[in-house]
């Protein structure tokens, strides 16, 4: 098993990692749109990916979306009291159909 893996293993077994279905209800709220079939494009490693298949790790208050493919950050979402933080610096572009 390599170091990589191992490190992926262990950050997946003190979060629960989930796929982007999971802040779907959340992006919807942001957006007003469907997002989970949006494209990110990773700032990292150019990985395009459909939101809905992202690496999400859920931590209270908020949520952190990695990429699958390199495991940078593309997003970080934190909903506080009447207010949303949306942190998109991981993500190169969101490309989403017109509703
Ligand atoms: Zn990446």
């Amino acid at each position: 098993m390599s170091v990589d893996e191992r490190k992926r293993r262990a950050r997946a077994g003190r979060e629960m990692k989930l796929d982007g279905n999971a802040i779907g209800g959340l992006l919807r709220e942001i957006f007003t749109m469907e997002m989970t079939t949006a494209e990110t494009t990773c700032a990292g490693c150019g990985a395009v990916n459909a939101v809905g298949r992202v690496d999400v790790y859920v931590h209270a208050p908020g949520a952190v979306v990695r990429c699958p493919n390199c495991e940078s950050v593309l997003m970080r979402i934190v909903r506080g009291p009447g207010r949303y933080w949306v942190d998109l610096s991981g993500t190169r572009c969101l490309e989403f159909a017109e509703p």
